[in-house]
């Protein structure tokens, strides 16, 4: 039999096409009911639609679905940029070919990415923005950082390391100093860490990027995750 090449991300999005349940890495939004608390933040995010017209106008036409997955006691914040179309649909951030790239430059199995106790993902929209008639992902929502992020970062009280994911959430958490845009801020990595960390976003698009900018795998990533295991070792 030939061997199976899915990554753990297919297989999954597969069973969910097809209702399978047996996989244990089956995707499944984060359980709001454990008494954390930020419980109470993540369950008006989950019923937000202040961006459902601006939504119902794009090429896609969908209706928001807030993708949440944080608790106070996180360690490790990513700080990533919207949803993309298969996380809208799956409901669990990272779920996708980013997430894989994400997760190997973070030196992190899924297991850890996922867990809840020690991992926050906070991107800068928690509802996929649409595509645009070219097919490309649009912007996340200034107005949802601007109701959100707020309450959610105060709640998360015991962070060590913040992962900054492309310009977008680089811009809102470095502010000025991230004003070069997403190649110098990258470049200039080692004036935030090691408790911050920038980084380009994972998706496959930004391939070429990682080939120009080869000091980005060979200095910065095992620095990166000497630091994540520092943390999570903590
Ligand atoms: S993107 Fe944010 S502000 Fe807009 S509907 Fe979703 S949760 Fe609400």
């Amino acid at each position: 039999m030939a061997a199976d090449t899915r990554t753990w991300v297919e297989k999954a999005v597969q069973n969910k096409d097809t209702g399978a349940t047996s996989d244990p890495e089956a995707p499944m939004q984060s359980d709001i009911t454990t008494g954390d608390a930020l419980d109470a933040v993540q369950a008006e995010i989950r019923a937000c639609r202040l961006c459902a017209d601006r939504f119902a106008a794009t090429h896609t036409a969908h209706d928001p679905r807030p993708v949440t997955w944080f608790r106070s006691t996180a360690r490790i914040l990513i700080a990533g940029q919207a949803p993309g179309m298969q996380v809208h649909q799956v409901g669990k951030p990272f779920f996708d070919r980013s997430g894989d790239r994400l997760r190997d430059w973070l030196g992190m199995d899924a297991d850890t990415f996922y867990d809840l106790s020690r991992v926050a993902t906070v991107p800068m929209a928690f509802c996929f923005p649409g595509y645009n008639a070219a097919g490309s992902d649009l912007p996340p929502p200034p107005q949802c950082a601007k109701t959100w992020h707020r309450p959610v970062l105060d709640g998360l009280g015991d962070v060590k390391l913040t992962i900054l994911v492309g310009g977008h959430a680089q811009k809102f958490h470095m502010g000025a100093a991230a004003k070069g845009g997403v190649t110098r801020t990258v470049a200039a990595w080692r004036d935030v860490a090691p408790d911050v960390f920038p980084l380009p976003h994972p998706s496959w698009r930004n391939t070429a990027w990682l080939r120009k900018n080869p000091w980005f795998e060979t200095e910065l990533i095992p620095v990166l995750q000497a630091r994540v295991k520092e943390v999570l070792d903590d």
